[in-house]
């Protein structure tokens, strides 16, 4: 079948991007059956256009206010080095969780004041790190942990023999917001384990400038969660910074320079609506978000307009710039796992029929830990229509490892809808797959890990990371 003659274009598809060439997946030009050919499967496919077009959309966002405002990609979205290239190369910032995050964004060449190092336990080592780069903003997480960064400077500046810089750090706070996401991605309760509540801000703020001469205190944070579907719990979130900044500009005279809203602008996993009405309606409204970040940054800048215009320090609104973390904004909607059925059975007593693929949680975790909808396509015929409903399950050696919710919560389709008739051999394609999965696969069930691929603007697959082979299973193991 010609793809002219094939059915009105996909709900899932993206001009440009994602589309049906020839009855297959296409992506960016690239044909998926070609690339599963090539590379073999599981496969993990990112698109560089769509990494760069959805950094543009937060640059444009930024340019629809008058505000000074800066990017910092979330690296654990996925810290692949490609991928942070990419961001590198698009002009943004960077935001890392771990002296291993930061090794990396430093070897790509990001430059220390480019870098903000959040996190809830960082080592003496990391903090070195941090504190000898020189990175724009260590977040400290808690009043003790001020006193470590104290500490790590004057290591620093012992075994250098210098005096020493102070370190730039901002103060991570955890208001009481709940959003609509998930509860697990949720990181802003007084019971979540992240930051410095608001009752001990002022406090915090007097701790750290007891030693100007060793840390700077140049800004304050506050990261409401992942795909927070809402506007609300962002502003609310920024109006509680700003009005602890003025407090902090009149108790003390310290001026800070920035607020960070941290990540949290959630992705449109249901661009495909046909089988949301399968989902319960507060998972529906949470994956299916459709939150524009000029929408976030305009409500921000409003309420804190309005607290500034009472308290008569517009003048310091306009000097604080405004930093965001985007993750999975930048890369979950840019990448998607090609994955093939290896087997198949039917049960007679349910009818069921069940397609066992080659793609488990292992790449995935979010499907199992929280039941993260992923809409699955056949790549291999992209353009029939998906109206035959199949159990769908990986290859681990483990009941959770299915395309469904086990526990029967509903958080998952009971089915996944595919083409007709699909047999062994074909390749489907789970789609916005990009963030929160090749950053936390793991070896279970001695699985080799994936192989994955950037496509580049003009089509063509660039293999951004090899595919391990079994010795790579024994690479750490000593006997
Ligand atoms: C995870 C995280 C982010 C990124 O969140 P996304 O939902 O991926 O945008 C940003 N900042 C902090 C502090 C985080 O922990």
């Amino acid at each position: 079948m010609s793809s002219t003659l094939a059915t009105a274009t996909p709900a899932w598809a993206i001009p440009d991007y994602l589309e049906v060439h020839d009855g297959h997946l296409n992506i960016n030009g690239a044909d998926a059956l070609e690339l599963v050919r090539k590379y073999d499967s599981p496969l993990f496919v990112f698109s560089e256009p769509r990494i760069r077009s959805n950094i543009k959309r937060l640059k444009s966002a930024a340019a629809s206010v008058e505000h000074s405002i800066r990017f910092f990609y979330a690296s654990k979205a996925n810290s692949n080095m490609a991928v942070l290239r990419t961001v590198l190369e698009s002009g943004i910032d960077v935001e890392v969780n771990s002296g291993g995050e930061l090794f990396k964004a430093l070897r790509i060449g990001f430059r220390p004041d480019q870098i903000i190092f959040n996190g809830t336990s960082k080592s003496a080592g990391e903090l070195d790190d941090a504190v000898s780069a020189g990175i724009y903003a260590i977040n400290v997480d808690s009043i003790y942990e001020i006193g470590l960064v104290e500490e790590a400077v004057k290591r620093v500046a012992a075994s250098t023999g210098q005096v020493a810089k102070p370190a730039r750090i901002a103060l991570r706070l955890v208001p009481e917001i709940g959003t609509r996401s998930h509860l697990g991605l949720q990181t802003a309760l007084l019971t979540s384990k992240f930051g410095i509540s608001s009752s001990e801000v002022l406090e915090a703020f007097r701790r750290s400038l007891q030693h100007p001469e060793l840390i700077h205190v140049c800004g304050i944070h506050i990261h409401v969660g992942s795909q927070t579907p809402d506007v609300e719990p962002f502003a609310e979130a920024f109006r509680s910074m700003w009005e602890h900044l003025m407090a902090i500009h009149r108790e003390t005279g310290h001026t800070l320079e920035h607020i960070n809203l941290g990540g949290g602008i959630p992705v449109n996993y249901l661009r495909d609506r046909s089988q949301a009405d399968q989902l319960p309606k507060h998972e529906r409204d949470m994956l299916g978000a459709d939150l524009e970040p000029a929408v976030v940054l305009a409500e921000a800048l409003r309420v804190a307009r309005e607290s500034a215009r009472a308290a008569e320090a517009e003048h310091l609104l306009d000097k604080t710039a405004i930093l965001l973390e985007p993750g999975r904004s930048v890369i979950a909607d840019a990448g998607q796992v090609l994955t093939t059925v290896l087997n198949m059975k039917q049960r007679p007593e349910t009818g069921d029929v069940w397609l066992l693929t080659d793609a488990g949680y292992n790449i995935m975790l979010s499907m199992n830990n929280y039941k993260w909808y992923y809409h699955t396509i056949s790549a291999t015929r992209a353009g029939e229509p998906h109206e035959s409903s199949y159990k769908v399950a990986g290859p681990l050696c483990d009941s959770g490892d299915v395309y469904f919710d086990i526990e029967r919560c509903g958080r998952l389709p009971d089915y996944r809808k595919l083409p007709a008739n699909v047999q062994p051999g074909e390749v489907l394609a789970l789609l916005n797959c990009g963030a929160y999965s090749l950053a936390q696969m793991f070896h279970y069930n001695g699985r080799p890990l994936p192989a994955a691929v950037m496509i580049r603007e003009d089509g063509k697959a660039d293999l951004i990371r090899k595919r391990d082979t079994y010795e790579d299973l024994l690479r750490d193991d000593l006997w």
